[in-house]
């Protein structure tokens, strides 16, 4: 369970909690519960990564890198190399091939400065060789060190499967998410918020929104890491690999995708597009710890609140029924010097 789930999972389980034991009233312990069981089911819907397929040997990785960057080479070399399965199953590959060398780049080298700072590392399969800036990793997408050299790693496996001839970006990287974490975590509320600002893309604008700046990039490796995870859901884990196989063997993609998975390309959009219907586009967001949270304290005001109503209540009704026995003591008095008078108002005066 990682922290995101663990705070969702403590999250249902503090609303209801709160709810049980500050309310009063049935029907907010009705409706706590609710958003306990819509959160509870929503935060399950996260899918297991591919099943690894027979592999014979996992990649071979030659880290290096300057002495600055020391403590994180250790780091990668004492990370095991079993999370490569995970790309080696999806490209359908048995054997990883030629060594793959894994370069570590200070932020004061030519080749950091040469690049775009929200690139955090890139691939040559040409070269076997994979760069990494350690100094980038924490935004999305390369959230770690291990993670991003799994995505780079995965590049160049794909690109071997495919026997070197070109894979569009948008599924060459939504594979790579695919292959660094498990399958349903590709980071939904930001393919929500993508969704809700920009709507539908073609793939033509998919492909060049990777080149149009950070914000964009962003939005284009969220959408194509959601695209890219519908096609395995929808045609399995192995049809990546089928599809790189038959690009491999000199098909173009479109041609390579619609005889690998029976379904043509445009057929498969659409129907991943059409899935993404209002509730899809906000589940992730009510199911997202910071709305889980606010959702909590709000309750807990809301409990607050209705606690003092009732105290300021009771207070009010303690000040009549006070006032009622002055006055029933105060008309008695009056009864006990004057026994003609009636008690009435009219009387007294
Ligand atoms: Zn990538």
């Amino acid at each position: 369970m990682d922290t995101t789930t663990l705070i969702c999972h403590l999250s249902v389980f503090a609303i209801a909690a709160l709810a049980n034991s500050i309310m009063c009233g049935q029907r907010m312990v009705l409706a706590a519960r609710l958003l306990a069981s819509v959160f509870g089911a929503a935060v399950l819907v996260a899918a297991p990564a591919p099943a690894v397929a027979q592999i014979d040997s996992l990649p071979t990785l030659r880290v290096r890198a300057p002495a600055t960057l020391a403590a994180a080479a250790t780091r990668l070399e004492l990370t095991p190399t079993a999370p490569l399965g995970t790309a080696m199953t999806l490209a359908g590959l048995r054997e990883p091939g030629l060594p793959i060398d894994v370069i570590l780049s200070p932020e004061d080298s030519d080749l950091a400065r040469g690049t775009a700072p929200w690139i955090s590392g890139f691939a040559n399969a040409a070269q076997s060789r994979v760069v990494l800036f350690p100094a980038r990793v924490g935004a999305f997408p390369a959230q770690s060190i291990e993670t991003l050299l799994q995505h780079e790693v995965a590049h160049i496996l794909f690109a071997r499967a495919a026997g070197g001839h070109p894979v569009p970006r948008w599924f060459n990287e939504g594979l790579a998410l695919a292959a660094e974490r498990p399958i349903g975590l590709s980071d939904p509320p930001r393919l929500a918020w993508t969704l809700v600002r920009h709507g539908k893309l073609s793939l033509f604008a998919l492909e060049r929104l990777f080149g149009d700046g950070r914000a964009a990039n962003q939005r284009a490796y969220a959408v194509a890491g959601a695209l890219v995870q519908d096609l395995l859901r929808i045609h399995g884990d192995d049809s990546a690999a089928r599809v790189l196989a038959l690009i491999g063997e000199g098909r173009a993609f479109e041609d390579a995708f619609s005889a690998a998975t029976g379904e043509p390309l445009a057929a498969a959009v659409d129907r991943f597009w059409s899935r993404q219907h209002l509730w899809r586009r906000w589940v992730p967001f009510l199911t997202g710890p910071a709305f889980l949270w606010s959702a909590i304290t709000l309750l807990a005001l809301f409990a607050i609140a209705a606690h003092r109503r009732r105290r300021a209540a009771q207070r009010r009704a303690w000040d009549a029924e006070e006032e009622a026995e002055i006055a029933r003591v105060a008309t008695a008095r009056l009864l006990e010097s004057d026994p003609d008078a009636s008690g009435s108002s009219y009387d007294v005066h």
